[in-house]
């Protein structure tokens, strides 16, 4: 049993995923942050970022 993988919401399938974002700086800098996410196969929305220090 792997509850981790299993949608909390609907039951599906969760998946690997990778989600972005872009901090923009007053200074016009830009830095792109890049988290391992878990997303559900189904419609339901379900979305869950993994953040880890690097
Ligand atoms: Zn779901």
């Amino acid at each position: 049993m792997n509850e981790e993988h299993t949608c909390p919401n609907c039951g599906g399938t969760l998946i690997d995923d990778i989600w972005e974002t872009i901090n923009t700086s007053a200074d016009g800098s830009y830095t792109i942050h890049s988290y391992l996410a878990k997303k559900c196969l189904l419609k339901c929305g379900y979305f869950t970022p993994l953040i880890k220090e690097e």
